[in-house]
């Protein structure tokens, strides 16, 4: 089938990918312009050339999600290992599960309390509830009560965004779970896991369809999108002030350094340790074989990760989300709205602190709207 459309995706992150295949699929041509030389935006991978082992190359990337929806299509083009994370912290000198959960808190205290009797010390600890706490600290505090917050966020806070906790939403939080009981997985959506071959490669087969056609390396002028605009339907998944050329200036995003050393054998057991203590200068370290535990390596490939305010020529990673009212971001989510044939899609045109899953929701429900009619600007 073909209709004869034409449009054009910025981008072949996960967003990019999964509009062009779906739009691809039902007859439209697509041509999605890359600015890397490869697919898969920040969750690219690929393999050590000296080692062998795959590694994420702009950090730690494990798919999570609870809608069965988003799966089944993810599924067409790859399988997933059955990896599921769990992540440890070094505090103060010792190693702690995360999220905090029943064997957390009977470390912390010390004690071998049941999940009633840990539920009724916290309530001793808490602050009182408010009914939407305004910031991350006061979420935290009204969660666990202070000694939890300082040993486990408070730092590490302040290290991954460069603010303080009093500046950030409490949304960021509610990211991580706190559980009475020895769940010690990070995420607990229904399904996890890590594609079997790869990011990239999923990312590959998403983009294998005779109507899709990518340009990698390809950076587009601002001048360049607005024709494309007038032409056809535009898919922005680059940063939304990028697409205004930054006329009212920047906003603000964190970005990371990594820094690589490789060792024999196992170097911290786990794929992810996290470090929250203020004086360790960087957040967390990486051992990327062990998101394979089905592969074996003598060698083992490990990243310290460093976060810092994104400069001009970094790539960005995370969205700093203040409040929805801030007047820079207003500026360009109006600009947007006045934009027409233009989709802004995807964790850096929405500025949304998004998973994975939740950028090929918005990807499939817009797609689907697309092909019914639909021109959104944003996703809902
Ligand atoms: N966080 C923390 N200590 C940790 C892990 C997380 O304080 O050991 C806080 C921190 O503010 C972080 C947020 O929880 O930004 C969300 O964590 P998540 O693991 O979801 O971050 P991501 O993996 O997206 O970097």
């Amino acid at each position: 089938m073909k209709t004869n459309q034409h449009v054009t995706v910025v981008g072949a992150g996960l967003a990019g990918c999964t509009l062009a295949r779906i739009l691809a699929e039902s007859g439209i041509a697509v041509t999605v312009h890359e600015s890397r030389e490869h697919i898969g935006g920040n969750c690219h991978d690929s393999r050590c050339r000296q080692t062998g082992v795959m590694i994420h190359r702009y950090g730690p990337h494990i798919f999570h999600t609870d809608r069965p929806e988003v799966y089944a299509f993810l599924e067409r083009f790859t399988q997933f290992t059955d990896y599921r994370h769990r992540v440890r912290t070094v505090a103060n000198g010792q190693v702690w599960p995360l999220p905090v959960n029943m064997l957390t808190l009977n470390q912390f205290w010390g004690t071998a309390l049941s999940p009633q009797q840990a539920r009724e010390r916290l309530d001793t600890l808490r602050a009182p509830t408010q009914e939407a706490p305004e910031h991350l600290e006061a979420q935290a505090l009204q969660l666990m009560g202070v000694d939890l917050y300082q040993l486990f966020f408070k730092g590490y806070t302040q290290k991954q965004w460069g603010r303080a906790a009093t500046s950030l939403p409490a949304s960021i939080l509610r990211r991580l779970p706190f559980r009475f009981n020895y769940d010690d997985r990070y995420f607990q959506q229904a399904r996890q896991g890590i594609p079997d071959k790869g990011y990239t490669q999923m990312a590959l087969r998403m983009l294998e369809h005779p109507l899709i056609t990518l340009r990698l390396n390809s950076p587009v002028t601002p001048l360049q999108m607005q024709d494309a605009g007038r032409k056809s339907h535009l898919f922005w998944t680059g940063p939304l002030d990028s697409f205004f050329d930054y006329e009212a200036g920047r906003l603000p995003y964190r970005t990371l350094d990594f820094e690589e050393f490789t060792a024999q054998g196992d170097f911290q057991g786990c794929a992810v340790m996290n470090y929250s203590d203020e004086d360790v200068p960087w957040t967390r370290i990486t051992e990327h074989k062990h998101f394979m535990p089905d592969e074996h390596h003598e060698q083992t490939v490990c990243w310290r990760e460093f976060s810092r305010e994104a400069q001009p020529e970094d790539i960005p990673y995370y969205p700093v989300q203040q409040t929805l009212d801030d007047p820079l971001l207003k500026h360009y989510l109006k600009r947007a709205e006045e934009t027409e044939n233009v989709t802004f899609i995807g964790r850096l045109a929405t500025f949304r602190y998004q998973d994975m899953d939740a950028v090929i929701w918005d990807a499939m429900q817009v797609a689907q709207r697309f092909i019914a009619g639909e021109k959104l600007t944003f996703p809902d």
